[in-house]
């Protein structure tokens, strides 16, 4: 039996599709194990080929490249939403992709994954479809004027969301025709929260507690780990996760970010089906973290039950605060990550800091 687990690693390639801080922590964690690594993306800076054994730097819809990035690949994965589903099927017809490509059709259009979620009876902000400038003012109406309107597509950290209040409708009736856009209500939240769940090819699920997220502007700022809720809303929120990674056959791994409201009810927000940055405490506060489990499902690995050894606050390291690293860099209880990223920029994220109690 143990020899079936290292014949399984041996001599292994791992694809990553996407080459920025999560595809270079999956490549490292990769790497401690024992296997190689390609990964794939446009950027010639992308920070992940530094940890990585071949390199493929082509645009995402180059036939010719993904063809090469198959063969060089006994498993592939994807460290980002935005991938064309064209190429993903083209590379799925040679090729096994891990959490799946069912989430990521739904991830990548918040239109259809809120009408996914709420079809499952899991609660969503209310939302509305915008094909023009009139529906938005029709849904203003149905939200009383408040609401934030969101791109359906390539939305991330914030960009392609304009908060609504009282009616002001921004400038961008021109946009409106030509991005989708959905609306929805804001939520009055009293926390945000995550839930990281993996699932293994035999159907087994691991599913890490939740941990706080602290959002500026729609980015991560902070996670705290564990989040401070009650051991019921853990489970309720625990039991939404795992409802919807199995709905949406994930094989690997999803997280799911989540409003809890003044009544301790949960209202998902979004799902990413890859590693997640609000998951970044797993590396240092217990035993297996997001990124080696990933690998572990990928490869058959075993995973054993997760220990808990730290608590742990989770600093994201902007082009703002990038100072913030020099100090952290003599503190014995801060565990420094820094993605040696090209350039530094307001709201980039640069790295992070692990800060263990
Ligand atoms: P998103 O890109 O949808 O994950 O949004 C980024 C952040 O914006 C969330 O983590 C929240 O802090 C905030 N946000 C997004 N949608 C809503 C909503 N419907 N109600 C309240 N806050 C929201």
């Amino acid at each position: 039996m143990k020899n079936d687990v290292i014949k399984n690693i041996t001599n292994k390639t791992l694809g990553i599709l996407g080459g920025g801080q999560l595809g270079k922590m999956i490549a490292i964690e990769a790497s401690r194990l024992g296997i190689k690594t390609c990964i794939f993306d446009p950027n010639k800076n992308a920070p992940a080929f530094q940890n990585a054994n071949i390199i493929i730097n082509s645009d995402y819809t180059n036939k010719k490249a993904l063809g090469q990035f198959v063969k060089c690949s006994d498993k592939i994965t994807y460290e980002f939403e935005n991938i064309p589903l064209e190429s993903l099927n083209f590379l799925e017809k040679n090729s096994q992709i891990f959490p799946g490509i069912k989430a990521l059709k739904y991830s990548q259009d918040r239109l259809l994954e809120k009408e996914f979620i709420s079809n499952l009876g899991i609660s969503v902000a209310p939302f509305y479809q915008i094909k023009n400038y009139v529906d938005v003012k029709g849904a203003l109406e149905k939200l009383k004027g408040t609401a934030i309107l969101k791109t359906r597509k390539f939305g991330y950290d914030g960009k392609g969301q304009h908060t609504i209040k009282k009616y002001s409708i921004p400038n961008i009736k021109n946009n409106i025709e030509k991005n989708k856009y959905i609306i929805e209500g804001i939520i009055k939240f009293k926390k945000e929260i995550s839930v990281i769940v993996i699932i293994k090819k035999d159907g087994s699920v691991i599913c890490y507690e939740p941990s706080e997220n602290k959002h500026i502007n729609g980015i991560l700022r902070e996670t705290v780990f564990p989040a401070k809720i009650s051991i019921k809303t853990k489970n309720k929120a625990k039991a939404i996760a795992v409802k919807l990674a199995r709905s949406l056959n994930i094989i690997g791994i999803i997280a799911i970010e989540m409003f809890v409201d003044k009544s301790n009810e949960i209202i998902v927000n979004e799902v990413a089906p890859r590693p997640h940055n609000s998951g970044h405490w797993t590396m240092d506060a217990c035993n297996v973290s997001q990124f080696e489990a990933l690998v572990r499902v990928i490869f058959d690995m075993p995973i054993p039950n997760i220990e808990y050894y730290h608590n742990c606050k989770m600093i994201n390291i902007l082009g703002e605060n990038y100072n913030v690293l020099e100090k952290s860099l003599y503190k014995k209880n801060h565990k420094v990550y820094i993605y040696g990223k090209d350039e530094i920029k307001e709201d980039r994220k640069l790295g992070h800091i692990n800060i263990l109690s």
